[in-house]
């Protein structure tokens, strides 16, 4: 092998392993952001983070809700292949992300990162499952999914109550500013996943101020909470700036699920137009989020790339960034993107994606989406019919078009039977048992 191009490029990398960032917003609507259109509410850190990268427009999560999304973040794989379908309830609160899947902080870690957690869990209360067991070198936040604001009851640093009672959102800020400052010399791993803008819909005085002119306290208090998360955003990133660590600094922003807008789910003031649908449906409202990847070093800046991804795909992208093996049986759904965001490579990293949630279930295939959704998206009970969309022309999953392209629906079926077939019964939880979070 010949060394000098390598070396040069190792060099031109900036020597070595770059810091990974993962940031997740909770319940965001898909309309609320200002790269996305969005007018009463300004996200100029947010912005900035979407120009400094490239933004995926057809991002998508695999799940509609909170917890199945982390898992399949945590492990790069769906998480209905582990039983992960549902939000953990029930056992006397013992159920979690199953012990025996790896996470990437796990990974990130046995790669020599430092690796902190700052944020809203939900993969398990009980201690084998909680951040510190699952590879989180350190941790401030809360186990459950969902969190008052205000009330410090819950919130722990390691294992002990931190008694702190700094508005929720600003205090994950000063956390996740004190691990850069503490492992700045490290490459490191920081988990940031705030519980903003999920409900309690609380806001402090001064944010609330800023939003008189929004009538409606729902929106009015949720556009003060995505404030206080973009500042949030911005102070991390100018800490990351002051230490001269932007550059090398790998950074995913992800919603967790969609803006929840419909009856039985924690309705906040989102929208998710010109998408249909809501939190806790495969419509696109429920699994295309925000989605942003950023890397001065190696992404290209201020890019707009419509190609679907998933967020299965930050694990393998964040351990080829940096230089971690994934291990032959580790049977991951999610692609390494680096290539596609760099040019090595065209074309879709992925033939399809796949939902499962209960009775509901989605496959996008270019342009194509065959789905069965939650029908309290349409005030109704029940999961509809199975409905073929052209997201190309329809983006809002209006027309219906199972007679006119019967053959593109079976297509479509056949292609998610065989993707189920690897999939397991949910380890808990019923579609109609779901509890309001
Ligand atoms: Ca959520």
């Amino acid at each position: 092998m010949n060394l000098i191009p390598f070396l040069a490029f190792s060099l031109a990398l900036g020597a070595g392993k770059p810091n990974i960032l993962v940031i997740v917003g909770d319940d965001m609507g898909y309309a609320d952001v200002g790269f996305h259109g969005c007018k009463d509410i300004p996200t100029p850190h947010l912005d900035a983070l979407a120009a400094s990268g490239t933004r995926f427009s057809s991002g998508y999560v695999s799940g509609p809700y909170c917890s199945p999304t982390r898992a399949g973040l945590m492990t790069g794989r769906y998480q209905q292949r582990f039983g992960h379908e549902f939000n953990p309830a029930g056992n006397a609160g013992k159920n979690g992300l199953p012990v025996k899947e790896k996470t990437l902080p796990q990974r990130l870690k046995n790669g020599g990162y430092a690796t902190g957690m700052v944020g809203k869990w939900h993969l398990g209360n009980q201690e084998a499952m909680q951040p510190q067991s699952r590879g989180f070198g350190s941790f401030f936040g809360f186990l459950g999914g969902a969190h008052d604001y205000f009330s410090p009851g819950g919130i722990l640093r390691g294992n002990t109550q931190a008694g702190d009672k700094t508005y929720l959102t600003d205090a994950f800020a000063r956390e996740a500013v004190s691990f850069i400052e503490a492992h700045k010399k490290d490459p490191f791993f920081l988990y940031l996943a705030f519980n903003a803008v999920h409900t309690p819909l609380q806001a402090d005085e001064g944010r609330l101020a800023k939003f008189s002119g929004i009538e409606g306290k729902q929106r009015r208090t949720y556009a003060a909470m995505m404030s206080a998360m973009d500042d949030a955003i911005g102070k991390v990133r100018a800490k990351l700036k002051a230490e001269n660590l932007e550059n090398d600094t790998l950074v995913f922003f992800i919603s967790d699920n969609g803006g929840p807008t419909m009856n039985g789910v924690s309705v906040n003031g989102a929208s998710n137009l010109p998408l249909r649908g809501s939190k806790r449906t495969t419509l696109e409202g429920g699994v295309r989020v925000p989605f942003i990847i950023s890397w001065p070093a190696r992404v290209p800046a201020g890019k707009v790339d419509d190609r679907p991804v998933i967020q299965v795909d930050i694990l393998p992208t964040a351990l080829a960034a940096a230089g971690v093996g994934v291990g032959e049986k580790a049977h991951l759904d999610g692609v390494n993107l680096l290539p596609f965001l760099d040019g090595r490579q065209t074309g879709n990293p992925h033939d399809s994606l796949y939902w499962r949630f209960g009775a509901q279930m989605a496959i996008r295939r270019g342009d194509w989406k065959l789905v069965r959704y939650d029908k309290a998206a349409e005030g109704a009970k029940g999961v509809s019919a199975a409905k073929l969309y052209n997201l190309r022309e329809d983006i809002g999953e209006s027309k219906d078009l199972m007679a006119e392209q019967a053959g593109k629906a079976r297509e479509l079926q056949a292609a998610w039977d065989l993707w189920n077939k690897d999939n397991v019964a949910p380890l808990w939880g019923q579609e109609a048992k779901l509890p309001k979070r």
